[in-house]
């Protein structure tokens, strides 16, 4: 069983078309608390006796008790989406969890982190969760798919990250859509990015340090297809399934 909250509406905040940041608090500004990975059950209203319910994972750090971040995508005539950009700060929402199961393992291998689009939001989590986690001295990898340079967002925080632990983090962000990093991409960002897709940087980040697929953990995030054809990448690099965890966001 899950507990239900009332969350109060902090922030919402574009990041890029399509994409919001929203930060939920606690009405009686009472504490959240979860696991890096985690996702809540938003209680979508639809004037009926029911609310549909929508699972957001939570993008910000259990450090942080007081705010829930989220990063959610809208689909065209989708119920949240449809909903959530109309609520206004302040607003109530009601929500459950923290829920699931894709949380860190114990383990002693470094971890490569594959993620598509809204995929990022409990990535974002873990991988701070993890670098700021003094007992795991691995060297954490995080390669985003996105189509566009124009689709990124919160590529500070990331280049910080990258500043704050430039030994133990790497990431690139592998544009599918894009054929000329050169000519599209800010000169300052040219070293975050590359064409092709997340296993493209896997393979490049490899060869660089002349490792296996097999010395590493992985965690996957993003939606069923692309996490089903990651699992799969996975499997035929000799990645055994105990060394891969996943989130599928289903729709
Ligand atoms: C564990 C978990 C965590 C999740 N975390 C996040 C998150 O952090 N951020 C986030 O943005 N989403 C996340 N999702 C997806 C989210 O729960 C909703 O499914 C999504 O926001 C669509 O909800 P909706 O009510 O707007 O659309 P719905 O009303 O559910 O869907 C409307 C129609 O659009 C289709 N559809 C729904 N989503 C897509 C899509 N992405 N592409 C194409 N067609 C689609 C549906 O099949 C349906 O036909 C997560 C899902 C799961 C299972």
């Amino acid at each position: 069983m899950f507990t239900t909250y009332q969350s109060k509406l902090f922030e919402r905040t574009m990041l890029v078309s399509g994409v919001d940041k929203f930060v939920f608090s606690r009405p009686d500004d009472a504490q959240w608390n979860f696991q890096a990975g985690q996702y809540m059950i938003f209680h979508i209203p639809q004037g009926t006796e029911h609310a549909a319910r929508r699972q957001y994972s939570i993008a910000s750090t259990p450090s942080e008790k007081r705010y829930l971040e989220f990063i959610i995508g809208y689909i065209p005539k989708g119920i949240a989406s449809t909903y959530l950009p109309l609520m206004k700060i302040g607003d109530l929402l009601t929500m459950q969890g923290p829920a699931g199961v894709f949380i860190h393992r114990p383990s002693p291998r470094p971890a490569i982190y594959l993620a598509t689009g809204t995929g990022i939001a409990p990535m974002f989590s873990m991988i701070s969760d993890k670098l700021a986690d003094q007992s795991f001295t691995q060297n954490i990898y995080l390669y985003w798919g996105l189509r566009y340079y124009n689709d990124i967002y919160y590529l500070d925080y990331l280049i910080n990250l990258k500043n704050k632990y430039p030994q133990r983090f790497e990431f690139c962000i592998c544009l599918s859509r894009e054929t000329d990093i050169e000519a599209k991409v800010k000169k300052e960002h040219i070293p975050f990015c590359t064409c092709g897709h997340v296993n493209t940087g896997v393979e490049m980040m490899l060869q660089k340090i002349q490792k296996t697929h097999k010395e590493f953990d992985y965690y996957l995030c993003g939606s069923m297809i692309v996490v089903e054809s990651l699992r799969v990448y996975c499997a035929d690099k000799g990645v055994v399934k105990e060394q891969v965890a996943f989130e599928k966001f289903t729709f």
